[in-house]
């Protein structure tokens, strides 16, 4: 059982995971948290955090953020 949650990588010095695994595991918490912080403005239009991972150059794997506009033109 890993103990570790995250690391920081050579990129950039940002959060980082072994794999996309904890990448989104770490993503939905992430997600989790704000959206009770966004309740009120739900519905309003995008809100901006984390929604998406992605793996660096380091073979290291990050979040970021995106527009919602442009994750559902990523999904179409
Ligand atoms: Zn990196």
């Amino acid at each position: 059982m890993k103990t570790v949650d995250f690391y920081s990588c050579n990129c950039s010095g940002k959060r980082a995971f072994p794999d996309k695994r904890s990448a989104e595991k770490a993503l939905g918490r992430a997600q989790a948290k704000r959206d009770r912080q966004a309740q009120t403005i739900r519905g309003r239009g995008p809100i901006n955090r984390e929604n998406r991972v992605y793996e660096c150059e380091f073979s290291m794997w990050h979040l970021t953020k995106q527009s919602r506009a442009s994750y559902l033109g990523a999904a179409a």
